[in-house]
């Protein structure tokens, strides 16, 4: 599933294809994604694109006349290709640009979205509860700390609650709590603000590392074949339980939480 990094390094691929551009046609082969694409997106046909955000896991194509919301699901990606490339199996939708290019998403599993706002998308539905960027000012040392105050949630649970702080998945939740030496399973609310504090910045490091690892197949976002990299992390407990700890040589542990896998050392963690 393309967690924060990949979606970070697919709008840092696609953008200078497409800012200052025009949007010559639009093409939807099956609109039947996570919600119905909208028909009243053909209206983009000749709106120049003024730039591309993202908010936590959702890429924001920017018009005069709104906001093109892309989500890319559980299997999604995009690719920018040249117009003639022939349609693929799960080819869904294409933005055609300058009659010369085509921003093209593909998604076998259709639980991703193409949704259009044409108005002040950021404090509206979809957006307006999730919490703060992880990687910008407002996760600051004492935030997770207030905010788990007296909370009797696991920690890996918190960190995974989007209105808590957004895209820290479950493979990064793994990886910053055994790099944070905390238990996945300790309750958020028992957590000093030191520890609270050394996790937050574990988190910036390990989200900027794969966004960084993710930048170096950036090409792949142009190559009609190519599948933007949900890149190979360097993972030490994520997809690991029963094998050694990297650090101790521990056997690691999983516990099952709000039914995902979570992976431990039970020598480098603790409450
Ligand atoms: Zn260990």
């Amino acid at each position: 599933m393309p967690e924060l990094p990949e979606v970070e390094v697919c709008r840092q691929g696609i953008s200078p294809h497409i800012i200052d551009q025009t949007v010559s046609k639009v093409v939807i082969r099956n609109s039947k994604l996570r919600w119905p694409i909208p028909d009243d997106i053909k209206q983009l046909v000749g709106q120049v694109i003024l730039g591309v955000d993202r908010r936590s896991k959702y890429l924001l194509i920017r018009f005069n006349s709104g906001t093109l919301l892309i989500h890319l699901g559980m299997s999604g990606t995009i690719r920018i290709i040249e117009h003639d490339t022939p349609v693929a199996k799960h080819d869904h939708f294409d933005l055609e640009i300058n009659q010369q290019k085509v921003l093209r998403l593909n998604d076998p599993r259709r639980f991703g979205a193409v949704l259009w706002f044409d108005q002040h998308i950021d404090q509206q539905g979809l957006l307006e509860k999730l919490g703060p960027e992880p990687l910008s000012d407002d996760f600051y040392h004492g935030y997770l700390f207030s905010k788990a105050k007296s909370r009797k949630v696991p920690i890996k649970t918190f960190l995974m609650n989007n209105q808590v702080v957004v895209g820290v998945g479950n493979i990064y939740a793994n990886e910053a709590l055994f790099k944070a030496g905390i238990l996945p399973t300790s309750l958020a609310g028992s957590i000093s603000e030191i520890r609270f504090n050394r996790l937050t910045d574990i988190i910036k490091s390990v989200l900027s590392a794969a966004i960084e690892q993710g930048g170096t197949t950036l090409k792949d976002f142009t190559q009609a074949d190519g599948r933007p990299g949900y890149f190979a992390q360097s993972l030490f407990v994520y997809g690991r339980a029963g094998q050694k700890c990297l650090t101790c040589e521990t056997i690691l542990e999983e516990v099952r939480q709000s039914n995902r896998s979570s992976v431990f050392c039970p020598n480098c963690q603790s409450e």
